[in-house]
């Protein structure tokens, strides 16, 4: 396959996520006389990509200079043992954020392990309180992905207000929180989904696009608007390895920026729990 021609309009979420994790060790340092950020990973089960994740949050703890600390639990692990050991993290002074690597093993209930952290160590963003006080504009932690979003979006210099921005997927990790920020900041927000009637007119509206549908490939190139900017979330496993949602080859000729997949969107999720991790530990000085 002939090269792609992606030089100027590729965002480099790499290099972005690297300059958010230094600045991450340089508040860790910072602090260091008063807090030492700690993270917890909570991993139930054997799921290899899962665990995959899990590693390369911890390696990126101790690299900013935090804690880490990784709890491993067997996939016949009981939800009350589960959250009996959430329990036990939220009571750590030395834990300032919580991670359960989601989706937990058949049986277990994802919604009530998160409804159990407590709200101050959310830095998934994604217990409730966490999710109303996004919902309402008002500051708190914000869900790892779609900050990462909006700081790409932020780094390539594209102002959302007034702008069209079509969010493709609803769920609540990535489509709706992103649909939330970029209402926030004042873009005119479309959100679609499985039952969205003519998703490559809906896409053609859009000045910023943020495809986190999770199918290989299914946006088009040529449904993308001239001169758009496109996030790409999804991360599919293929036979030709790893794939955004977004067709890239026949999108780059159209778009004023892409991320590609990897190393678009991807290494800014771990970038921005780590600033999140941050700020809570920042928080529990005053709490
Ligand atoms: P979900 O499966 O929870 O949600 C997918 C969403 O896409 C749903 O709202 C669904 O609609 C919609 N959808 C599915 N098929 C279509 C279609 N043909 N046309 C329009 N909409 C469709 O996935 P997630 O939100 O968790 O993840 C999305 C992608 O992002 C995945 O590829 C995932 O791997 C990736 N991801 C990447 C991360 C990163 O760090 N880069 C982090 C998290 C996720 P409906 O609601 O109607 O079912």
């Amino acid at each position: 396959m002939a090269a792609i021609q992606d030089a100027g309009v590729r965002i480099d979420g790499k290099e972005i996520a690297q300059r958010v994790r230094e600045v991450v060790r340089a508040r860790v340092a910072e602090i260091s006389d008063r807090v030492r950020p700690g993270l917890a990973t909570v991993l139930v089960g054997d799921d290899a990509p899962s665990a995959i994740y899990v590693r390369s949050k911890h390696k990126a703890c101790e690299k900013a200079g935090m804690l880490s600390v990784g709890v491993e639990l067997p996939a016949s692990t009981s939800q009350a043992a589960l959250l009996a050991q959430i329990d036990e993290l939220n009571a750590r002074e030395d834990i300032h954020g919580i991670l359960v690597q989601l989706p937990l093993p058949d049986g277990l209930d994802d919604n009530e392990v998160i409804e159990r952290l407590s709200p101050a160590k959310d830095v998934d963003g994604l217990h409730p309180v966490s999710q109303g006080r996004l919902l309402a504009g008002v500051p708190g932690p914000r869900p790892c992905t779609p900050a990462g979003v909006m700081r790409l979006i932020d780094e390539v210099g594209v102002d959302p207000t007034g702008k069209r921005a079509v969010v493709v997927g609803r769920s609540l990790l990535v489509g709706k929180p992103v649909g939330l920020l970029l209402l926030e900041r004042h873009a005119t927000v479309t959100y679609c989904h499985s039952r969205t009637k003519d998703l490559a007119r809906e896409v053609g509206e859009a000045d910023i696009l943020v495809a986190a549908l999770g199918k290989p490939g299914a946006i088009r190139g040529e449904w993308i608007k001239r001169g758009a900017t496109v996030i790409d979330v999804g991360i599919n496993r293929t036979e030709d390895g790893l794939v955004g949602d977004v067709d890239y080859e026949s999108a780059v000729p159209r778009v004023a920026h892409i991320t590609p997949v990897p190393g678009g969107v991807g290494p800014m999720t771990i970038a921005m729990l780590l600033s999140n991790t941050v700020d809570a530990a920042l928080a529990s000085l005053s709490a």
